[in-house]
């Protein structure tokens, strides 16, 4: 006679992936991003509010320092509906909230000739699987 299993599902763990080469601004919003998509969520708040989610996400040590470090951009950013996001720039590392395309040119700095990079809202992939650790972390 068959029965019914009473154990709760294991929940699927997702290791987040960031560019470790994008200005700091940028890397933690990738990664809070990572994490309100895994929990499905569209602010940071509410992706920390998620029942459970150490048991569903998991960031590195590297990660967490990161996050630690730009906690104060997590608040502001929106994943859906009015999207919110950061851009900075790797030549002069100022930085700035973004809900545009991308500027081409630096124009924070006067005389910059730095290329804004911006966090995108949708997971970030490194260039090759090869490239990441068998820890979640990233090498590039
Ligand atoms: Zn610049």
């Amino acid at each position: 006679m068959a029965t019914r299993s009473t154990t709760l599902r294991k929940p699927t763990l997702t290791r987040v992936l960031h560019d470790v080469n994008a200005p700091a601004p940028v890397q933690a919003a990738q990664i809070a991003f990572a994490v309100m998509a895994a929990s499905k969520t569209a602010t940071w708040a509410e992706a920390i509010s998620t029942p459970r989610l150490a048991d569903s996400v998991r960031l590195t040590a590297h990660q967490q320092e990161v996050i630690e470090s730009f906690r104060f951009v997590l608040p502001n950013l929106r994943r859906r509906g009015p999207v919110v996001t950061v851009e900075a720039c790797p030549e002069c590392g100022r930085w700035g909230w973004s809900c545009s395309p991308v500027q081409k040119r630096c124009s924070w700095t006067p005389g910059c000739s730095g290329a804004p990079v911006k966090a995108a809202t949708t997971a970030w992939k490194p260039p090759s699987p090869a490239d990441v650790l068998a820890d979640g972390e990233v090498v590039l």
